[in-house]
């Protein structure tokens, strides 16, 4: 089991793990391989009961359930125990005439005791995931599942001492009485996965130990589609993106489309005809829809529909059923770019289509809000993608799809400004809990008296 809330004792685990960080044990390649190994392990053997947990969370298909969660932990293990051997290795660098003669290389160092605060949405994957990078970088670690996520959190509070090293690995369940406890404490690093109101909480806390803090946070992902765009194809990429994803309930969910006006209608046809492809003609019993996670939530979306501005602009969908959280796949048009919902992170299965004259008008819109996790474009056009690229910042950016960059590795994940700091995913992972240090290593020949004082004007030239 993991700590027990109630008698949590935040400094004693800190302090035990600090104690596990300062023997070497975590530094230790082979230890690191063998707890990459044992959580790829733990993923494998229990996928039956992750499927479980995740599916009475939120409703999670076994699709969605191996796609969005199990399928990325068992990559990131793989990809971390082939490539940590090259990780870890001094990176060598070229030196300079002035430190003649010597060798300089960059160290890849653990930062220490690391805490990782996640979110409910993702609960297995946005919780193992940073573990991996911190395990890999030779840390110890604590993890703090998300409380919205209770069936999940507890299986993973029973499983890691099974299969992982509690002398430096844990799980601590809770909420935010239990997250205060936590961040009290002077950690090495700090990961938080969540919304940016509490990531201010979690910087606050930070600063006061100058903790470095890597935070994955949200707000409204654009897309912009253009005239030129393939629109059946376009629509199948941006269901899949929107509904696909936990219904919405995903970071880097499509939140809005800025729509050339030429194309608003067919595009909104073409959602239609592929929502009703997807999940059928009643959407509500398909298999396929995540649930909303909670009551709570549930009034969020619903509150942000009844909106007095948007009511009337619904085209597509609408429907709610408050006992089972469901809110069907809803479309709609050209809502006030006042109203709550084109103001506040959507984060659910509704979906505004706003029109606009041009390109530089979508620009102008992106541009004028805070900056997205994820920016998406759907166009033809070379130098319409090239202006988006320049003109517009994002975390990521996607031409032609949605969601996918999210599935390479090789690129790293996170936000800028408003939607977070700091990135992981394959080697950025191993990075985020990583120190670079720097080292110049001499030998006591090739001394050279003109560094020395007394200085003269020749020195100071050579
Ligand atoms: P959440 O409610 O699960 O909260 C996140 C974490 O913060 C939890 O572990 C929770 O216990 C903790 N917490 C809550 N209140 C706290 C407090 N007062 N003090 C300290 N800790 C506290 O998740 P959420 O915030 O609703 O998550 C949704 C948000 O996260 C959205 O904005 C979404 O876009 C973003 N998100 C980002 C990513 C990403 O990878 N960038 C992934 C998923 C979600």
């Amino acid at each position: 089991m993991g700590d027990n809330p109630e008698s949590l004792d935040a400094a004693r685990i800190v302090r035990e793990l600090r104690n596990t960080f300062r023997s070497g044990l975590t530094r230790s390649l082979a230890w690191r391989m063998m707890q990459l190994r044992s959580i790829l392990k733990l993923t494998q053997e229990r996928e039956g009961d992750i499927k479980e947990a995740l599916a009475k969370d939120g409703g999670k298909s076994s699709f969605e359930a191996y796609t969005g969660e199990i399928g990325v932990i068992i990559s990131s293990c793989r990809l971390a125990l082939k490539e940590l051997k090259k990780w870890t290795a001094p990176q060598k660098v070229s030196t300079t005439l002035t430190t003649f003669p010597s060798s300089g290389a960059i160290i890849s160092e653990p930062l220490g005791v690391a805490l990782v605060i996640s979110a409910w949405n993702y609960p297995f994957s946005l919780s193992l995931d940073p573990v991996i990078g911190a395990i890999a970088a030779g840390n110890a670690v604590v993890l703090k599942p998300s409380e919205l996520a209770p069936a999940t959190s507890s299986l993973l509070a029973e499983l890691v001492p099974l299969y992982l090293d509690t002398s430096a690995i844990r799980v601590v369940e809770g909420g935010a009485p239990e997250t205060t406890a936590l961040l009290e404490q002077k950690w090495d690093k700090i990961f938080y996965t969540g919304n940016p109101r509490i990531a201010r909480i979690v910087m606050t806390a930070a600063a006061k130990h100058l903790t470095p803090v890597t935070l994955e946070l949200g707000g409204k992902c654009p897309v912009i589609i253009d005239s030129t765009a393939d629109l059946k194809v376009a629509a199948k990429r941006i269901v899949s993106g929107k509904w696909g994803m936990h219904s919405g309930q995903a970071c880097i969910a499509a939140d809005y489309i800025l729509a050339e006006n030429s194309i608003a209608s067919s595009l909104i046809d073409n959602l239609r005809a592929t929502i009703q492809e997807f999940y059928g003609k009643d959407p509500s019993k398909s298999s396929d829809l995540s649930r909303i996670v909670n009551t709570r939530h549930f009034s969020r979306l619903t509150e942000l529909l009844d909106d007095i501005k948007t009511s009337d602009k619904i085209v597509h969908g609408g429907e709610r059923d408050e006992k089972r959280l469901y809110i069907a796949p809803t479309i709609l048009r050209d809502v006030s770019i006042d109203s709550p919902i084109m103001t506040e992170e959507i984060f659910g299965p509704l979906l505004p289509v706003l029109t606009v004259d041009s390109i530089d008008e979508a620009l102008e819109l992106v541009n004028s809000r805070p900056k997205p996790l994820a920016l998406y474009l759907f166009t033809n056009k070379k130098d319409v993608k090239e202006k988006v690229i320049a003109e517009t910042s994002s975390g990521g950016m996607l031409i032609n799809d949605c969601v996918l960059h999210f599935a390479n590795s090789s690129l790293p994940f996170g936000g800028v400004g408003e939607s977070g700091m700091g990135a992981y995913h394959g080697k950025f992972s191993f990075d985020a809990f990583t120190h670079k240090k720097a080292l110049l290593s001499r030998s006591f020949g090739g001394e050279n008296a003109a560094r020395y004082p007394p200085y003269t004007a020749s020195k100071e030239k050579l």
